[in-house]
């Protein structure tokens, strides 16, 4: 007796090939030369997704989670991040793609930029097989913003090259560091704090949960200038690199990993300045708007990685019930679960619409093609796609488990990495309440 009666198919498994709403969304908002080009690497790119990267992704979650090794053989501090080399490899083939480097310089082969539309197709792809190491991507996305748009020429030169590197320069991965111990909701009780050196500042203080630790080549970091007020505004922000241009660390270190139930992939820990330099970025006592302007990217990359996982659910729940028989039948020919696939198929459909209507309007503000009108109307839609599209992703999760049964509830199965790894999204980047505040 087999689990599954119906053969599986004989065809190579890739993401992106019917996906028909996310076909209709490309051809609505790219135009030719770059809808080609986009087609062509999306297909590229939904293949590696659905293959080795998924394999690598198990891999990682399950056995080959990052480990911080804090001292080296000589009993140094060096606060080194192992990874694996299947999730490095995963590094490089997906930031050479110009997820990130793309939407802030030319596609060589177009002679043009990219944009956020075709970036965040790259993710919702990705997301599909690895949303843990979709965090670092959008980090960095939210890092390459706030240097492309708020740093002077000076730290542009030194930064902006190695976030956007696709092969061409070494790459540096991204953070954003807000929270401490006392505050992540409330930002404005943050205590990190900054002395004047120089022309620059070092750092003092911890950081309570900070993703991407050790394999960031820079992080943006909030801190408090010293003599600041208090609350909020007077927070300035801050490029903190990992290390000194001799290789040691600059003048931080972690404490610990966060021992996760999801996103494994994503090494978050806690990390201690003691005299790290840091580089203002933009005015000092804008850091705070700054931070808020990248945390909305990184809420519409939470919708992507939403809409991802629900997509991968729904794929492994009508794979299942087609190739599964119960009573003498294949699932898929019951009313009920035809009603559960049906409603779930028409869900992602709308909301993966929804998620790429709002990224159109966010192109257009960040290109300040907007009325005051479409700003306010941008940043109550991120907040509502925000929370929407996360409680659906556990949702999806949750119901793709019950459809694949016993097996959905085991680990050898894709299914509960969905449901852990979808957790978080509800989670980072504001939570429900403090998003209904905002509004
Ligand atoms: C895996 C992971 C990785 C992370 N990575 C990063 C990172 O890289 N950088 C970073 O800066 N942060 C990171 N975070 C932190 C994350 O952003 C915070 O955990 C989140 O913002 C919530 O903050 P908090 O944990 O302090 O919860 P709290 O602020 O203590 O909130 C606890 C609860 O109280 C509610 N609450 C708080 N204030 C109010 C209010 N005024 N009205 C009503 N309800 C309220 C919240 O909605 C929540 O349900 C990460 C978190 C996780 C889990």
């Amino acid at each position: 007796m087999k689990v599954l009666q119906e053969a599986e198919t004989s065809k190579v498994r890739n993401f992106y090939e019917g996906d028909e709403t996310l076909r209709l969304i490309l051809e609505d908002t790219l135009d030719g030369e770059f809808l080609s080009y986009a087609k062509r690497e999306l297909q590229l790119f939904g293949e590696k997704c659905a293959n080795d990267i998924d394999e690598r992704a198990k891999h990682t979650d399950r056995e080959g989670e990052p480990r911080l090794i804090r001292y080296d053989k000589y009993g140094e501090e060096t606060c080194e991040i192992w990874v694996n080399e299947g999730y490095k490899r995963t590094v490089d083939e997906t930031y050479r793609t110009g997820i990130v480097g793309y939407v802030h310089k030319e596609i060589p082969e177009l002679g043009h930029k990219g944009n956020y539309t075709y970036s965040f197709a790259q993710g919702y792809l990705l997301s599909q097989t690895e949303p843990g190491f979709y965090c670092p991507v959008t980090l960095t996305m939210a890092t390459a913003y706030l240097i492309d748009h708020y740093a002077d020429e000076q730290l542009k030169e030194k930064f902006l090259g190695h976030v956007c590197a696709t092969g061409d320069k070494p790459l540096f991965e991204g953070a954003t560091f807000l929270t401490e111990r006392q505050g992540g909701s409330d930002v404005g009780a943050n205590v990190v704090r900054a002395e004047k050196d120089g022309e620059h500042y070092r750092l003092y203080g911890e950081k309570y949960f900070a993703s991407n630790v050790g394999m960031c080549g820079v992080a943006m970091v909030l801190a408090r200038i010293e003599g600041e007020q208090e609350g909020s505004r007077g927070l300035s922000l801050f490029a903190v690199p990992w290390r000194k241009e001799n290789g040691e660390l600059n003048g931080l270190r972690v404490r610990r990993l966060k021992d996760k139930l999801g996103v494994r992939a994503v090494p978050s820990g806690e990390v201690e300045f003691d005299g790290a330099l840091a580089y203002v970025v933009g005015d000092k006592e804008g850091g705070f708007y700054y931070m808020m302007e990248a945390l909305n990217l990184s809420r519409v990359c939470n919708a992507v990685a939403s809409v991802g996982i629900m997509r991968r659910a729904l794929v492994e729940a009508k794979e299942y019930a087609s190739r599964r028989h119960a009573f003498g039948k294949r699932l898929t020919d019951f009313p009920m679960v035809q009603d559960s696939l049906g409603k779930l198929a028409a869900k992602l459909h709308v909301e993966l619409a929804t998620v790429f209507d709002l990224i159109q309007l966010y192109e257009k503000v960040t290109n300040n093609e907007v009325t005051e009108r479409e700003i306010v109307l941008n940043r109550l839609f991120i907040a509502i796609m925000k929370k929407e599209s996360a409680e659906q992703a556990i949702h999806f999760s949750h119901e793709t488990i019950e459809l694949l049964g016993g097996n959905g509830y085991i680990e050898d199965f894709v299914t509960p990495r969905l449901l852990r790894d979808a957790q978080v999204l509800t989670v980072w980047e504001g939570t429900a309440n403090i998003l209904g505040l905002e509004l």
